[in-house]
C-alpha cells in the first residue's frame, strides 16, 4: 500500500479509491516532538480506543470517517480533506487555558468552551478566531458554525460516555473532514493522545499528560481507560 503520509504516531495509506488506511503506532510524542519515545502496544489501544468511540458517536447520531478496523492497530476510513484547524472543547479548566488565560485549575464551566487552533506545529498550533479562518479560506462560514455544533454534540455523547465508565472528560481535541459529498465528519483519532481523561474519583490522570509531564507510567493509563471502557483487558 502506497504510504500517503507519516504523522507523529500514525501513518496514512491508500487503500482503495474512497478509502484509506490509519496505522496507530507506538510512538508517542509531545511538545512539538520535542519528546519523542515508543511506548510498547500504545498504537493497539489508542486504535481499539478510537474505533469505540468513532462507533458510539455513529450510533448517536454523529458522522465520522471510520468503517472498521482491518487489524488490531489498523483502521479502514474513508477518504476525507482534513480541515486544519484543532477542535478543541473544553468542560474543567486545565492545560494551556489555565497556563495563558485567568482561568483556574479544575473550574467546572458552566457551559463548554470550544477553542479553534490552527493545526501547524511550525506555528506552534495558534488559537484562531472566527474571522481568521474565514480570511485563510480554512471553512466557509456555514461549516464554522456546524464545526463548533458538532464539537458540542461530540463533547456531549463522550462526556456522558465517559462519565458511565468513571472518567471525567476535561478537555479534548478532535479534526473534522470533509467526505467526498462536502459533508463535515468527525476524522483523525479519539484517544487518551487527545483527550484528558482523569479517574472521576482520584481526579488521577489516565491520558498523554502521564507523558508531557512525567506524572506516571503513560501504558498503564492508556490500558485503564481500555479496561473501563471494554470491561477487561485483552487476554483476561
Ligand atoms: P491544551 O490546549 O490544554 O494543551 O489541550 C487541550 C486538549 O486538546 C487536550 O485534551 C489535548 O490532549 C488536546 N490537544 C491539543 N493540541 C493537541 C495536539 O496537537 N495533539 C493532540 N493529540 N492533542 C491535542
Amino acid at each position: 500500500m502506497k504510504e500517503i503520509a507519516r504523522g507523529k504516531a500514525k501513518t496514512l495509506y491508500e487503500y482503495d479509491g474512497d478509502h484509506y488506511l490509519i496505522e496507530f503506532r507506538d510512538d508517542i510524542t509531545a511538545f512539538d516532538s520535542v519528546k519523542h519515545d515508543i511506548v510498547g502496544d500504545k498504537g493497539y489501544y489508542n486504535a481499539q480506543i478510537s474505533a469505540k468511540l468513532f462507533e458510539l458517536l455513529e450510533n448517536n447520531g454523529v458522522p465520522t470517517h471510520y468503517v472498521k478496523m482491518l487489524e488490531p492497530n489498523k483502521m479502514l476510513v474513508k477518504k476525507v480533506d482534513i480541515v486544519p484547524l484543532e477542535v478543541i472543547a473544553r468542560n474543567i479548566a486545565t492545560g494551556s487555558i489555565v497556563r495563558n488565560y485567568p482561568f483556574k485549575e479544575g473550574t467546572v464551566f458552566e457551559r463548554p468552551i470550544v477553542m479553534l487552533d490552527y493545526k501547524d506545529d511550525a506555528y506552534h498550533d495558534p488559537l484562531m478566531n472566527d474571522d481568521m479562518i474565514l480570511a485563510m479560506g480554512l471553512t466557509t462560514e456555514e461549516e464554522l458554525a456546524k464545526i463548533k455544533e458538532m464539537a458540542l454534540r461530540v463533547n456531549d455523547v463522550l462526556k456522558n460516555y465517559f462519565e458511565s465508565v468513571g472518567i471525567l472528560l476535561p478537555d479534548f481535541k478532535i479534526e473534522i473532514g470533509r467526505d467526498g459529498e462536502g459533508k463535515l465528519v468527525v476524522a483523525d483519532e479519539i484517544s487518551p493522545d487527545s483527550c484528558r481523561l482523569w479517574d472521576m474519583e482520584t481526579k488521577k490522570s489516565l491520558d498523554k499528560d502521564n507523558y508531557r509531564f512525567d506524572k506516571g507510567d503513560v501504558l498503564a493509563a492508556y490500558k485503564e481507560v481500555y479496561r473501563r471502557m471494554f470491561g477487561e483487558l485483552p487476554g483476561e
